[in-house]
């Protein structure tokens, strides 16, 4: 899985459908396809979804 934002080929796996990049520290969630869902990590551990489709 390759980090959208940063293209850090390095991301660690979660889960089946739940990506991590240390580069940006959020959580890439993979819900389809075509459609992913952005999670940014803040600083007390609570995430802030941040939408992002990759359709160009
Ligand atoms: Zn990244």
């Amino acid at each position: 899985m390759r980090c959208p934002i940063c293209g850090n080929e390095d991301t660690g796996r979660l889960s089946k459908s739940r990506y991590f990049c240390s580069n940006c520290f959020i959580e890439i969630f993979y819900s389809r396809a075509s459609e992913l869902q952005i999670l940014k990590i803040l600083e007390d551990g609570s995430t802030f979804a941040v939408a992002f489709t990759e359709n160009n």
